[in-house]
C-alpha cells in the first residue's frame, strides 16, 4: 500500500520487511514457544540500523521520525509481534520522552543503553493504580540530596531483560509536601532497592517479559529526575503528551500482526480446494477477504495519520487515541476472521494464526484501555476534559449548579 512515502521511507519499509519475512519469521514461533527475550533479533535490529532510529544524530541515532518507525514497526510485527514491540520501545515511549525533557546527560545515557540495544522500560501501572494512573502510591522523598523511592509497579514491559527504567512516582519535598507526579531514570542492576519481583504469564506477546517491580529505600540522585512535577503535574503531563507515540507504535504492532494474518488467510484461500474449486470462489469468502481489507487499508490510514501528525513534536492526543482503539479493535476482528479461513488448520498451533490471535489481544489493554481512549477522544471532541474520579464527577457537578 504506496501512501505517498518518500523514496527513503520505501527502502526502509523494503529492509524492515526483508529481515521481517526472513529470519525473524523463521524464529517467531520459537520465541513464542520458549518464552524467552529474542536477543538475536535484537541484533539483527541493531545491525540493520532500526533500533534507536528516532533518537537525534547528534545522540548517534539517525534523526528519523514516527512514521519511519511505523513502517518497520509494522513490517516486523506481519511476522513477529515481539520483535515489532522491541521496535516500538527502542524508539518510541520512555526513550522519546527523555529525549524530548531529559538533560544532555540524561539523553546521552538513554540513547547509549537503546543503541547498545537495550529496550528501556516504563513504569506508570501498579496493582491498584491502572486506567486511574493518577491514583499511584509509589513515592520518591526527597532526602538530603536524594530521593528515597518505594513503591511496587505492575505489568512492566521488559521487566528483567531491559536496563533502563523510567519510573513514575508522587514527587515530595524534604519537609514532605507532594509537588507532584515525576519520571526518574534508574537503571537495573546499578541500582539497589530496584528489584524484580515476578514474571506474568501473558496470554500472547510471550516473548517479552511482563513483570511487577518493586522498589524498596530506592536511592537515586537528583539528576535522575527526568520529567520533573515542577507543581502543576508537569511531569504527568509531559508523559502523556509523550506516550501519543507509544499509542500509535502499539497501534502499529496491531495492524502488522492483521496485516500478517490477511496476507496468511488471503494466500490460503487460493491454495485450499473445497467442492472442486479454491475456496475464494465462493462470494461468502470474497466478502470476508473484501471486508478485511477494507478495514486494514482504513486502520492504516488512522495509523500513518496519527504519526505523520507527530513531526517535530509528538503525535496528537486525538488522533492517536483514535488510531489505537480503531486499530485495535479492527486486528482483533481480522485475525480472527483469517483463522477462520483455514478452518481446522487456524486452530491448530502448528500455524501462526493462533499465536498470532493471542498475540493481537492485547492492543484493547495496554497502553490505555479501549474504553479509556474512548474517554479521551470524547474528552477531545467535547472540547472538555471529562473528569472521571467519583470526587471529579461530583465536584464538575458541583461547578454547574
Ligand atoms: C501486555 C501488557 C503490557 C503492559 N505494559 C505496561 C508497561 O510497560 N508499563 C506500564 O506502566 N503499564 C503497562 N501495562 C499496563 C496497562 O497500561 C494497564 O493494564 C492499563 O492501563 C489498564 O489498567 P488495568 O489493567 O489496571 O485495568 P483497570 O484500570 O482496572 O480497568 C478494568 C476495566 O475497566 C475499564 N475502565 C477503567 N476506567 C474506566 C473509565 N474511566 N471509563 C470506562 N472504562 C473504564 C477498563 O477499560 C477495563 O476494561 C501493560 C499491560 C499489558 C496487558
Amino acid at each position: 500500500m504506496p501512501l505517498d512515502l518518500s523514496s527513503d521511507q520505501k527502502s526502509l519499509q523494503a529492509r524492515a520487511r526483508e529481515l521481517a519475512g526472513g529470519p525473524v519469521a523463521a524464529r517467531a514461533a520459537e520465541v513464542d514457544r520458549t518464552e524467552q527475550y529474542p536477543w538475536d533479533n535484537v541484533a539483527l535490529l541493531k545491525e540493520a540500523g532500526l533500533l534507536g532510529m528516532t533518537i537525534p544524530e547528534r545522540f548517534g541515532g539517525q534523526g528519523k521520525g514516527w512514521l519511519d518507525a511505523v513502517l518497520v514497526i509494522e513490517a516486523l510485527s506481519a511476522a513477529c509481534a515481539v520483535t515489532g514491540r522491541i521496535a516500538v520501545e527502542t524508539n518510541m515511549g520512555a526513550i522519546s520522552a527523555v529525549m524530548a525533557y531529559g538533560s544532555e546527560e540524561q539523553k546521552r545515557l538513554a540513547a547509549d543503553l537503546v543503541l547498545a540495544g537495550d529496550k528501556p522500560a516504563i513504569c506508570i501501572t501498579e496493582p491498584d493504580a491502572g486506567s486511574d494512573a493518577n491514583a499511584m502510591t509509589t513515592r520518591a522523598v526527597r532526602r538530603g540530596n536524594r530521593y528515597v523511592v518505594n513503591g511496587r509497579k505492575h505489568w512492566i514491559t521488559g521487566g528483567g531483560v531491559s536496563r533502563l527504567h523510567l519510573i513514575f512516582a508522587r514527587v515530595l519535598d524534604a519537609h514532605g509536601n507532594e509537588e507532584g507526579i515525576g519520571g526518574f531514570l534508574a537503571i537495573r542492576d546499578e541500582t539497589p532497592g530496584l528489584s524484580i519481583v515476578r514474571r506474568e504469564p501473558t496470554m500472547g506477546l510471550r516473548g517479552i517479559p511482563e513483570a511487577e517491580i518493586a522498589f524498596e529505600d530506592m536511592e537515586l540522585p537528583p539528576s535522575a529526575l527526568v520529567m520533573p512535577p515542577r507543581g502543576l503535574k508537569k511531569g504527568f503531563a509531559d508523559l502523556m503528551t509523550a506516550y501519543n507515540s507509544q499509542r500509535v507504535g502499539a497501534a502499529t504492532v496491531a495492524l502488522g500482526i492483521a496485516q500478517g494474518a490477511y496476507q496468511l488467510g488471503l494466500d490460503w484461500s487460493q491454495a485450499r480446494e473445497q467442492f472442486g474449486r479454491p475456496i475464494n470462489e465462493f462470494q461468502g469468502l470474497q466478502w470476508k477477504l473484501a471486508d478485511m481489507s477494507i478495514r486494514l487499508a482504513a486502520a492504516q490510514a488512522l495509523v500513518y495519520k496519527a504519526a505523520r501528525s507527530g513531526e517535530g513534536g509528538f503525535p496528537d492526543m486525538l488522533f492517536a487515541a483514535q488510531a489505537k482503539v480503531f486499530t485495535a479493535e479492527t486486528a482483533i476482528a481480522v485475525v480472527n476472521d483469517a483463522l477462520q479461513l483455514f478452518g481446522a488448520r487456524g486452530y491448530s498451533r502448528n500455524l501462526p494464526l493462533e499465536r498470532m490471535t493471542r498475540d493481537v489481544r492485547m492492543f484493547t489493554i495496554g497502553g490505555g484501555t479501549a474504553e479509556v481512549l474512548r474517554n479521551v477522544v470524547a474528552g477531545a471532541i467535547l472540547g472538555k476534559k471529562l473528569p472521571q474520579t467519583r470526587d471529579g464527577w461530583m465536584k464538575a457537578a458541583a461547578d454547574r449548579t
